[in-house]
């Protein structure tokens, strides 16, 4: 009898357990995991049907040099020999990785290493920088560190749970199915806030449908509120937080009815909504890209933290702010280090960490300061001032904002690598090289979910053709760059000890990402290893992970709304379907999961369409500062008036229409760098 193999979901940052069993001919049947405590046995649409998406079709198998076939030797030496000619003649700035949350954190780490240790750049960054890193840099202005304090337990045990620009029923199915549980078993109550009436609405004892952008408004006059009705817990305060200058001064000037007009919603239901969570100690405010992917994110997610923290809602069962991820492993590229804004292991760029990670590694040169975000890198290397770029497991011709000038600075980039399992993708057709990464069912190593829960990625089948692990293929050209002994990884299990050993690489043990009981983990442990979750309860002694152990509350104010402008009256959305994931390189292999959506459609409200004249099925374009693309017209009550939404995942490869990524700007949150997806000025006209 065949074993089942005990693995983790390709997709969503739920993170769900998974038993895989082979059928033979790269066959499996998919079932959940009834031991995981992501999901507990249960498994979404995407994760149910992964075993249609496991063939062969459309793989990259070998090595190529300009599109010709070669051996790894040949292509790893000429990667590395360019990467080296270019950091010589024009210094380590020049060249860069764009990487990718569907890495493992071993992936993660080798990249990691070699850009910031032996390169001696920060310019490693990911498409994590597009999915949360508002959370991230939310988290380091009020904790000190980036923790998300909570856990899915969180969800059972809360008797309110508020989503804040989530969708979760579309895109955390398991997290929603578990959010419906909890509310059958003990009552709990739901409120949405978000623009649009999504499935996640259905059955909520509340939808609060904001004007795009005005959270931070709304929370500060949540937290007005609590403080007017005593709700504030003032020895929580005085013991645990630093209060700037000026914070209540900005929360005390909101009010009810000037918040109800600034967030377009009724008085009434804002009321409604305060009342609730006032009542309610056992709060959870999880929250997704609606908060994230704006111009003002980060604000928005201090905001979300400042109400908990005031009202001592944190690190206690059932209470907590819940930043929860999009990719399978955000969180492990996190925990590595692997944006360019830090260095490694939830450490900064602090000069006494410089020096302790430069002598861990015994890193030739390390990085110094934090390297190029995502849309500044693309920029850069449109001007030309990176020369070589590593584009690992993404396709940012397609995700990025203002995606037809990045295909532009693509063409123009003088060496460009692709790794990647599938062989053409939209940023394939850029590369001078492409090296035939492993794919899900093959790669060995270990992802972190939302709830810093990590599990193991296991092997299903062996590598296809010459395909190979992204940790070895980083270790491969660090070695062929002279780097042998810092990259003398034989096994994933390797790179996960010396992982976990800087991990405890920390500055007077304030920080909460400590792996050292991995430490000197036996490579059968690791093969073994059992889901766990690092951090206990973070924040439950109310000691945080700032130099004086408190935490800090922000003072945000509402920044000035986006003004309707004549030329681009329309406000676009983007997000992702149901059944689909990023730019279906994967999910396009399985027919049962197109049925849910055949096209990209535009979403409009039925005012909007009847003064535009378009009728439900007609053709529409929509058009940007940045670009145009042709969608389908669905008519939906639940859009606001004025908003249209459309999906991010189609491709020139799949349609000449619904080209999401040529329409959003590529404008940033100043303290993230994440590009703002949710509100970019549009036109909505007929074909
Ligand atoms: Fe996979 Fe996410 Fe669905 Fe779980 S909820 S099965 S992790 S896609």
């Amino acid at each position: 009898m065949v074993t089942a193999i005990k693995t983790t979901c390709a997709y969503c940052g739920v993170g769900c357990g998974i038993l895989a069993t082979p059928t033979g001919d790269r066959g499996v049947t998919i079932a959940g995991d009834p031991d995981h405590p992501a999901n507990a046995g249960r498994l979404c649409s995407k994760g149910t049907h992964l075993g249609d998406t496991v063939g062969l079709e459309g793989r990259l198998l070998h090595p190529e040099i300009a599109g010709r076939r070669t051996s790894w030797d040949r292509a790893i030496a000429h990667v590395a020999r360019r990467f080296a000619d270019t950091i010589a003649r024009y210094g380590p700035d020049s060249v860069a990785f764009y990487v990718s949350g569907q890495l493992l954190t071993e992936d993660y780490y080798v990249a990691n290493k070699l850009m910031k240790g032996f390169i001696g750049s920060a310019n490693i960054d990911t498409n994590s920088r597009l999915c949360m890193s508002s959370a991230v840099a939310g988290h380091l202005r009020a904790f000190g560190e980036d923790v998300v304090p909570a856990s899915y337990d969180d969800l059972d045990d809360a008797d309110l749970i508020v989503l804040v620009g989530a969708n979760s029923a579309w895109c955390h199915p398991i997290v929603h199915q578990r959010i419906q549980a909890a509310r059958a078993a003990r009552g709990s109550r739901l409120v949405v806030i978000d623009p649009r009436r999504t499935e996640t609405c259905e059955g909520a004892d509340l939808h609060l449908p904001l004007r795009p952008g005005a959270d931070v408004a709304l929370m500060n006059g949540l937290l007005a509120y609590c403080r007017a009705e005593g709700i504030c817990d003032e020895q929580y305060i005085a013991q645990h937080l630093n209060v700037p200058e000026g914070f209540w001064d900005i929360i005390d000037a909101c009010d009810l009815w000037s918040t109800a007009r600034t967030c377009d919603v009724p008085p009434a239901d804002l009321r409604r909504f305060y009342e609730l969570f006032a009542r309610t100690p056992r709060t959870v405010t999880m929250f997704s890209q609606g908060i994230n992917q704006s111009l003002r994110g980060t604000d928005q997610v201090n905001a979300i933290l400042n109400v908990h923290l005031a009202t001592g809602r944190i690190g206690k069962p059932g209470a907590a702010p819940f930043s929860i991820t999009g990719q399978p492993n955000a969180m492990g590229g996190r925990e590595v280090g692997g944006l360019a804004s830090t260095l490694a292991a939830h450490m900064d760029f602090a000069p006494d960490t410089i020096a302790r990670v430069q002598r861990f590694w015994s890193a030739p040169r390390i990085a110094e300061k934090p390297g190029l975000k995502a849309v500044d890198l693309f920029r850069r290397i449109g001007e030309g001032k990176v020369k070589a770029l590593w584009v690992m497991a993404t396709n940012p011709a397609v995700s990025m904002p203002d995606a037809g000038r990045v295909r532009e600075a693509l063409a123009a980039c003088p060496f460009v690598v692709v790794s990647d399992c599938i062989a053409d993708t939209d940023t394939s057709a850029f590369a001078h090289v492409k090296l035939p990464a492993a794919g899900w069912g093959e790669k060995d190593g270990t992802v972190t979910n939302s709830e810093r829960v990590i599990s193991r990625q296991r092997p299903i089948f062996a590598m296809p053709g010459e395909a190979r692990a992204d940790w070895w293929i980083v270790t491969q050209v660090a070695r062929a760059m002279g780097w042998r002994n810092a990259f003398a990884f034989e096994r994933p299990a390797d790179v996960w000890r010396e992982h976990a050993r800087l991990s405890t690489y920390q500055n007077g043990g304030t920080r909460l990402f400590d792996l050292r009981a991995q430490v000197a983990l036996s490579n059968a442990d690791y093969d073994a290893m059992a889901p766990f979750r690092w951090g206990g309860r973070p924040f439950a002694d109310g000691l945080y992970s700032t130099p004086d152990g408190r935490a800090r509350l922000l003072p945000v104010a509402q920044a000035p709304l986006q003004p309707v402008l004549a030329d681009w009256p329309m406000t676009l959305n983007t997000g992702r379907y149901r059944d689909q994931w990023h730019t279906m390189t994967r999910t396009g292999l399985s027919s049962r999961l197109s049925v849910h959506r055949q096209e990209p459609l535009v979403e409009l409200h039925p005012e909007d369409a009847l003064a535009l004249g378009l009728a439900e099925g007609a053709l529409a374009r929509i058009a940007t500062p940045q670009g145009a693309s042709v969608y389908r017209v669905h008519i939906e009550p639940g859009q606001r008036c004025g908003e249209a939404f459309a999906p991010i995942h189609w491709t020139d490869r799949q349609s000449t229409g619904g080209r999401t990524g040529l329409l959003s700007r590529p404008l940033v949150d100043p303290h993230s760098g994440q590009p703002g997806f949710k509100a970019t000025p549009a036109r909505v006209e007929a074909v």
